[in-house]
């Protein structure tokens, strides 16, 4: 349960923050493509949503809190006329979840009105914003997508990429960004591409930017190019331009999006993530093998990496849980009763495929290690005999600072306790992280192309002290935990 009354079957995950969609075609129904467009990447914001378009002249805005399906209907989408467009579906910390944060924002420019969706996080945003200030500006929102509209509105250039640029030579941290003007849609990224950007042609003539290609598939895109490091790209009739905002920095993809975030069915780096979750488990099979019955995941996060382990390990792929098909986040509280159920809300065990069984159970990541407490129980009152928890990611020890909401650092389960503990805590009988090599090794590119932050507290971008006061306490992890089946599980009170 969320601060903001939401119940979310996701809580103890880590959570996206946004995604963004953009198009610009001659013939196309602008807030349409964006509908379906922002329905595929729903997975990276669920909180609110909107969408602005425009017809060549005027820009027209809807947002709203909600899921894309709840916020547009019909009527809604004619108010919207137009051949461009960008969107936005946003999640929030619980502090912010207000309808006036939702995106994308509007301001006025040299270049006129324009509207901006981000994805990201900028690390100096109160810096920024707080200068704003003293210069007299007043802000409506909290979020960071304003501190660049505002900041753009006080640029003097009369090309757009010229503005851009100069803002981005101001801004720290991690962005990705779509901006409309009556006539162009525009994305850039920050110089070290810690969060994705993607461009796409139309086949009837016309592109499409996105924060993951699984949005390209329903409008009928085709990917053309991942926007690099510090690009611009700048889309209107006379086809798109490239340039470079700011010239690239150490490269940090964020490692996250492998391993969970995007969809399966998108390619990032060059890499469709199915494949490179499903090698994730083929890592974590050789690093951690099992003496087990049979591999199951938990659903649908843990399905590529399940049977990456069992193909080298040998041990069958089943099924052992069923996720209910159309849970999301609600506003419907669950009850005491079923609130102490946890995770049967969202999971029902198989009981035919888990009685008598030594189970190999594969998940994505450990967060608080709430759910997977929860789940480990459930595999067992349903009659596994035993259950080796294998996860595709290294221990979690490090917040994120660049649009990622993974918990405060002393939530985190592993910057509390060490691997062992975790196993205890949990009630597992053996419990494997995959390695930082391991999960490197399966993208299949050079570590040092990644951001790893969260895992080794190598912060690609400094940040600043104020903000990451306990990153520096030593993390307890190691790699690898067992016991005998059947050993109780340790109860610590600080969750
Ligand atoms: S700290 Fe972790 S979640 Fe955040 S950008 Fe880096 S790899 Fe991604």
């Amino acid at each position: 349960m969320t601060a903001s009354g939401v119940w979310d079957p996701d809580f103890d995950t880590p959570r996206e923050e946004c995604g963004i969609f953009g198009v610009f075609g001659p013939d196309i129904e602008a807030a349409r493509t964006c509908f379906f467009g922002l329905f595929a990447l729903q997975h990276r914001g669920q909180e609110s949503c909107g969408i602005a378009v425009s017809d060549g002249t005027k820009i027209r805005m809807h947002k709203d809190m909600g899921l894309v399906s709840q916020v547009f209907n019909e009527d809604i989408l004619r108010t919207l006329p137009g051949h461009i467009g960008i969107g936005h579906t946003r999640y929030s910390t619980t502090g912010s979840s207000v309808r006036r944060n939702a995106q994308p924002m509007s301001c006025t420019t040299m270049v006129g009105d324009i509207a901006v969706a981000h994805n990201g996080n900028l690390i100096n945003a109160a810096e920024l914003r707080h200068s704003l200030e003293q210069d007299g500006e007043v802000f409506d929102t909290t979020n960071d997508s304003e501190v660049m509209a505002k900041l753009l509105s006080r640029e003097k250039h009369n090309h757009i990429e010229h503005a851009i640029g100069s803002i981005m030579r101001k801004l720290q941290g991690a962005y990705s960004v779509a901006i409309l003007t009556p006539r162009q849609v525009i994305g850039f990224r920050d110089p070290s591409g810690i969060r994705p950007l993607v461009v796409g042609k139309l086949p009837d003539g016309g592109y499409v930017l996105a924060s993951e290609t699984c949005a390209f598939n329903p409008v009928g895109a085709d990917l053309l190019f991942e926007l690099e490091p510090g690009q611009i790209v700048v889309i209107d009739e006379s086809g798109y331009r490239l340039s470079q905002g700011v010239p690239a920095s150490r490269p940090a993809m964020c490692m996250f999006e492998f391993i969970y975030f995007a969809r399966p069915d998108s390619t990032m780096y060059g890499t469709l993530l199915y494949q490179a979750r499903t090698q994730m488990g083929m890592e974590l099979a050789r690093e951690h093998p099992a003496d087990a019955d049979v591999v199951i995941p938990v659903p649908d996060t843990g399905i590529p990496g399940a049977l990456g382990f069992s193909r080298v390990s040998g041990i069958p792929y089943g099924e052992g849980l069923i996720k209910s098909r159309y849970i999301h986040r609600t506003f419907i509280q669950p009850d005491q009763r079923m609130r102490e159920l946890g995770v049967r809300l969202k999971l029902t065990p198989l009981v035919e495929n888990i009685r008598g069984q030594r189970l190999v159970l594969v998940d994505d990541s450990i967060v608080r290690a709430t759910t997977t407490k929860q789940i480990v129980r459930l595999l067992f009152e349903s009659g596994a005999s035993e259950v080796h928890v294998r996860i595709t990611a290294p221990p979690i020890v490090h917040p994120c600072f660049y649009g990622i909401d993974m918990a405060r650092r002393g939530e985190l389960a592993a910057a509390k306790w060490s691997v062992e503990e975790i196993r205890q805590h949990i009630g597992a009988t053996s419990l494997g992280y995959l390695s930082i090599d391991g999960a490197v090794r399966a993208v299949g590119k050079p570590k040092n192309t990644f951001c790893l932050a969260c895992f080794n507290g190598d912060y690609p971008i400094p940040v600043p002290v104020e903000v990451q006061k306990d990153i520096f306490e030593k993390p307890k992890v190691g790699a690898f935990a067992t016991v005998r089946s059947g050993q109780p599980a340790l109860e610590f009170d600080s969750e």
